[in-house]
């Protein structure tokens, strides 16, 4: 399943002086600023157009604007509650919010990806596997690694 952003660009207009005043969808005064803000195809004061979160105006922040359930986010915001979930730590994709996700650690991996990355075993629930400089392996695989280490220790 995947979702994409909800983003919107805004728009930053100068209001001329003989039309009539736009209302504001925020606060719904007129705006009778020198500026106004469009976005969503409504008319915000400056002041109006905030994050639903942390009140940063988002007339100033890359004038862009996220939507989720009714609420108008910043970008931060909107990643923190909805965005991606982080790059997959084995094909290094974005994980887009609400998918399923193996978790190993601090890396988190598209359910297909989280596999022995040496024989692409895949794992159920209850299974070992083993992450080695950042590789999910097998026990199979990991514990063939540290023969391997360990011989050519030996060697040297
Ligand atoms: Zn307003
Ligand atoms: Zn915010
Ligand atoms: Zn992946
Ligand atoms: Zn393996």
């Amino acid at each position: 399943m995947y979702r994409r952003e909800q983003s919107f660009g805004i728009q930053m207009l100068s209001v001329q002086p003989d039309t009539k005043p736009k209302g504001c969808a925020g606060c719904n005064r007129k705006i009778k600023d020198r500026y106004l803000l469009k976005a969503l195809d409504k008319y915000w004061h400056e002041d109006c157009l905030k994050c639903a979160c942390c009140d940063c105006r988002l007339g100033e922040v890359g004038s862009t604007l996220y939507t989720k359930a009714n609420l108008i986010l910043c970008r931060r915001d909107y990643l923190r509650l909805f965005g991606v979930t982080g790059n997959c730590a084995a094909c290094s994709k974005l994980i887009p919010a609400f998918e399923m996700v193996m978790r190993a650690k601090e890396n988190v991996y598209h359910l297909d990806c989280f596999a022995c990355q040496l024989c692409n075993q895949r794992f159920c629930v209850g299974d070992k596997f083993f992450l080695k400089n950042n590789m999910i392996l097998c026990q199979t695989d990991y514990e063939e690694g540290l023969m391997k280490e360990g011989y050519s220790t030996q060697v040297r």
